[in-house]
């Protein structure tokens, strides 16, 4: 009895915000595509790998550069997932007993332990679909979204791949819906029409597709197993206001009687988000990096020393994954500035806005900073292995 198995590559990933096919984005180092022919290389005798024609070329590269030996050909995808199916299905020739698992390349998480339940169960019935019992409640609506139904939770399931058949099952339905004008979601769905029965196995819930880009977080986080790779620095540091200069927070001049004293433009807040991350990988800190001896920091913007931090973090296969900046001044109101502050910020490191913080603070005229002697500034930030 073999096993064959038909993948679908044929995604445009219009929802990952991203120009090139989501199954050829990189995951950890490895593009999706890969990870999915990797999964499946232990049990598949024959792997067809359906895929639109120009994307056919860039896939054979990949499996080149990771040099996966696996008995492959390519097969055209369709206008629907059902003829892309049909189109992998018509490049086997198969025994009436073999095993074919259909998979989405997309979801490249999934397990061995997952794999093996499905091929048991068609051996066992033949059929095995992975499904993960519903948590939530569904509704039922007709098209005026007023609800008709009411599902009983304990039957539903939210159905995965891969999804096994024996060859004499799913290749007579398939051919039969294509001539029958049938249109399917999924492949157990053209048994169901003709009446067979599809037994479902427990599904996995890291088995996930990947849709929209939190998907590819998610996956790196399961991949990577989740917090245990995040580090987390902290960073202090404090500026004494005095006449005749510029108070620069976060990139932004702010117009005021003082400004910070400093080698450098002086930024408070900006020198403590540095130290939070360079804190973040034990790399030393600021003055290590960026010593105040240096004349070629004299009056420099921080932002730039920013983004060379950034750089250096990079350098060491971290990137920072959010930050919080506190900044603690009596005067001036800082409120009008903290959106160009977060956006300065937030460009330096390359992150989008909603992972950058930056609030202020009065001391309730207490210390140095009620006196206004100084400003002070602390920042935290949370760093990920960066995505190779
Ligand atoms: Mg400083």
């Amino acid at each position: 009895m073999k096993t064959y198995v038909v993948m679908l590559a044929g995604g445009r990933g219009s929802r990952m915000n991203a120009s090139v096919n989501k199954i050829l984005m990189p995951l950890c180092g490895t593009p999706v595509i890969i990870r999915s022919l990797q999964a499946f290389s232990p049990y598949a005798d024959e792997t067809v790998i359906v895929a639109r024609p120009d994307e056919q070329k860039l896939i054979q590269d990949e499996i080149t550069r990771f040099g996966l030996s696996l008995p492959f050909r390519f097969a055209a995808g369709g206008e629907t997932r059902q003829q892309s199916v049909l189109s992998g299905l018509k490049c086997l020739s198969p025994d009436p007993s073999d095993i074919i698992l259909i998979h989405d390349a997309a979801r490249c998480l999934v397990s061995p332990d997952l794999i093996e339940r499905i091929i048991r169960s068609v051996a066992e019935s033949g059929t095995g679909i992975p499904g993960v019992p519903a948590t939530s409640t569904y509704k039922l609506c007709d098209a005026d979204s007023f609800v008709t139904d009411t599902p009983d939770r304990s039957c539903l399931y939210e159905i995965q791949t891969p999804q096994g058949f024996t060859a004499e099952t799913i290749i007579p339905a398939s051919l039969r819906a294509a001539e029958d004008g049938i249109d399917c979601t999924d492949d157990a769905c053209v048994l169901e029409h003709y009446g067979i029965p599809v037994k479902v196995v427990r599904g996995d819930p890291s088995n996930i597709k990947l849709t929209e880009p939190a998907d590819l977080e998610r996956a790196r986080s399961i991949l990577e197993g989740g917090a245990s790779f995040m580090r987390i620095g902290m960073g202090y540091d404090v500026h004494r206001l005095v006449e005749g200069r510029k108070l620069i927070l976060c990139g932004v001049e702010v117009p005021f009687e003082l400004g910070l004293l400093g080698h450098s433009d002086a930024d408070v807040a900006l020198h403590a988000l540095m130290d939070a991350m360079l804190g973040a990988c034990a790399l030393g800190d600021i003055g290590k990096h960026f010593p105040d001896s240096d004349e070629k920091y004299r009056g420099v913007s921080s932002v730039l020393l920013l983004t060379e931090t950034n750089r250096i973090l990079s350098e060491h296969g971290f990137a920072v994954y959010n930050a919080d900046i506190t900044i603690a001044a009596q005067k001036p109101k800082l409120l009008p500035y903290i959106a160009e502050m977060k956006a300065n910020t937030a460009q330096a490191v390359g992150l989008p806005e909603d992972r950058i913080s930056v609030k202020a603070t009065t001391t309730e005229k207490l210390g140095f900073e009620g006196r206004m002697e100084g400003i002070s500034a602390y920042a935290v930030c949370t760093v990920v292995a960066k995505e190779r």
